[in-house]
């Protein structure tokens, strides 16, 4: 099974992400909690990469296919044969920040950042996406200037919030939408619920 966490910045994500990630090993699951990017070693030094405010700035194309590679390299590395191996795959982030920030968010065909990132990720898709729902304005408080992408206008982070919504709302049944102004363990007992079916419980 494989479950994927996604929202903007400062929705607790990773803390959802690893809260499931005990929840299902308490119960004898062998988990396998990863993320992206950087959820391999060179998806690491991509990371660092695309994210430093060192880099400066960054072409829209050149951003992308840093994703898409760390994406690339995630799925055939970690991802593909963790789920092979009968693992539960939770990842921090998946191809839809992918369509959101870079799709969305960047000046570039959102029909064109699909189809490369299908075809990096071999088309591998979820079972389930969480996907933790904030107004970009409280989510970056959070955090601010953290990295790269946090400076960037609040119209460039509503615009990639759209964008995830539209994502749910276009295949609804594999998504749930939660508000990730509720409190955490209300967020994760929901998150669990949801995922016990897929589990077939
Ligand atoms: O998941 P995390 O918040 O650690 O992600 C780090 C940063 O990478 C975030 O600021 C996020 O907006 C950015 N990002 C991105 N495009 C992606 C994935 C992440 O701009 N496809």
């Amino acid at each position: 099974v494989f479950v994927c966490f996604e929202g903007g910045e400062g929705g607790g994500k990773s803390t959802q992400s690893q809260l499931l990630a005990e929840h299902l090993r308490a119960q004898g699951y062998d988990v396998l909690l990863t993320r992206e990017p950087g959820g391999t070693t060179v998806g690491a030094e991509l990371r660092r990469i695309v994210l430093s405010p060192e880099t400066g700035a960054l072409g829209d194309k050149t951003e992308f296919l840093l994703y898409a590679a760390d994406k690339a390299e995630h799925v055939e590395t970690v991802v593909a044969p963790a789920l092979e191996a009968g693992q539960v795959v939770i990842t921090d982030r998946y191809v839809d920040s992918t369509l959101a920030y870079q799709g969305a968010g960047r000046a570039l065909d959102p029909a064109e950042i699909e189809e490369v990132s299908r075809w990096a990720t071999g088309d591998l898709r979820p079972h389930l996406t969480v996907l933790l729902d904030l107004e970009p304005a409280a989510g970056l408080g959070r955090f601010e200037g953290r990295d790269r992408i946090e400076g960037e206008s609040l119209e460039f982070h509503q615009r990639v919030r759209a964008s995830f919504l539209a994502l749910a709302e276009r295949d609804g049944e594999h998504y749930l939408v939660l508000d990730a102004r509720r409190p955490i363990a209300e967020l994760a007992a929901a998150v669990a619920a949801r995922v016990a079916p897929l589990l077939g419980q």
